[in-house]
């Protein structure tokens, strides 16, 4: 399978302009700058059928179409490395290990959408990926690939490294455009969305570390070549970062819709220890759990979607058969609890109630009639609040509850 993603991981000092510019590195860029009109990107991107890897999959170009092409105030890219998800490590991967790639696919985009700032939020523990991202912008102003009239063009582009402010909720798009201007990380209502009133009130693209490093390579062999790769609708490939019960745990850069079966057994070495599949989280945390029976599902969009759970970020973690499901569900509902932003009533309040009767279970202190209480309460975050947290914990909730039900009916009282 030829590589995208990953292509120039394992070269030495991938990181650096020098190794990037050795293997055709920023071709994609000039060959915009000199001979494609900015629409003409944002088409190409849309034939491509690439979609944003962030967690939505929305359709990247469709996304760069939405923002006014004239506006009176200026128009921003911010680029969402702020990767809080649980089981989700594969920006950080990209970053450290080929950031020009990342910065090729940024001045893509900003050259297509007409933007001339560009920020690149990078989670706040990621100290040795902002180290390195700060490094490329550097070695980038230094040839005049950022500045004014980047590659000798007309186009100017500055990008700027933003450290993040350590909590999950500043990668939710408008959180992190509150962070971005030195608020705290709260999400805003929507409408306005950010194409049309985003980071400084100016029309704003969101797009995630991954989806804007495959764009140069969609430029370079062309948006046929990247949709004939995946499955229909879920074209390209991603980088899905393997954590649990696995032999090798890490990234690996695979088409859209590897099933999860390839992936666990032959890409990352089976379970550990020999022990058995119990189950898998296809898409970081808030995604809810697949079973055995659903090994041979393909993890695209589509086809996660179809039986009830979500490709979301892309981090999948493998569950052995020594392990509690309850015990992961109140892990899971403690940890949206604690970051839950407080605005919303059913978020803020639901999900300590869901932690608080999860926890109860695990201690053995629960009624069974506690399990389906924890379903009404979920029922009621859904759907009503300003941003997805809130589904975010009630999606799994459910779904570890109804899929293993038996687990919590042992550890209640009767
Ligand atoms: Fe904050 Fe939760 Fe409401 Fe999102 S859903 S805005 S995290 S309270």
């Amino acid at each position: 399978m030829e590589l995208i993603l990953t292509k120039n991981f394992n070269k030495k000092d991938s990181h650096k302009l020098e190794t990037y510019e050795s293997c055709g590195g920023y071709s994609a860029v000039m060959k915009c700058l000199k001979t494609m009109r900015p629409e003409d990107v944002t088409s190409e991107v849309i034939k491509s059928g690439l979609r944003g890897r962030g967690g939505a999959g929305f359709p990247t170009g469709k996304k760069w179409s939405f923002v006014p092409k004239e506006s009176l105030v200026s128009k921003y890219l911010a680029v969402n490395g702020d990767e809080g998800e649980p089981g989700t490590f594969k920006d950080r991967r990209i970053i450290e290990k080929d950031p020009h790639m990342l910065l090729e696919g940024i001045m893509i985009a900003c050259y297509a959408v007409g933007i001339n700032t560009a920020f690149v939020y990078i989670r706040g523990e990621y100290h040795k990926a902002l180290k390195i991202i700060e490094e490329a912008i550097d070695e980038c102003y230094s040839k005049n690939y950022l500045g004014s009239k980047i590659f000798n063009s007309d186009f100017n582009l500055d990008i700027h490294a933003h450290s993040g402010a350590g909590a999950y909720i500043c990668g939710e798009e408008t959180g992190l455009i509150e962070s971005l201007e030195g608020h705290r990380g709260q999400p805003r209502l929507k409408p306005p969305f950010p194409a049309v009133s985003g980071l400084f009130m100016g029309p704003t693209v969101i797009n995630n570390v991954e989806t804007l490093a495959t764009v140069p390579e969609i430029i370079n062999k062309g948006a046929d070549w990247y949709a004939s790769i995946g499955t229909p609708n879920n074209s390209g490939t991603r980088l899905y970062g393997i954590s649990g019960n696995v032999e090798k745990p890490g990234c690996y850069e695979l088409p859209l819709g590897t099933t999860l079966r390839k992936l666990i057994f032959d890409a990352a070495g089976g379970i550990k220890n020999g022990k058995k599949f119990k189950a898998a989280i296809p898409g970081g945390l808030s995604s809810p759990i697949i079973t055995s029976e659903e090994l041979d599902t393909p993890m695209d969009f589509d086809s996660l979607a179809k039986i009830g759970s979500m490709a979301g970020s892309g981090g999948v973690i493998v569950i052995d058969e020594d392990q509690s499901i309850p015990k992961i569900a109140a892990r899971t509902a403690d940890f949206y609890a604690h970051e839950s932003c407080g605005q919303c009533t059913q978020c803020r309040e639901g999900t300590r109630w869901v932690s608080l009767l999860f926890n109860k279970i695990c201690e053995g202190r629960a009624k069974r009639s506690d399990i389906d209480l924890i379903l009404d309460i979920c029922s009621n975050m859904m759907g009503q609040t300003i941003c997805v947290l809130s589904d975010a914990c009630a999606m799994p909730s459910m779904a570890y509850i109804k899929k293993f039900r038996g687990e919590f009916e042992q550890l209640c009282q009767k």
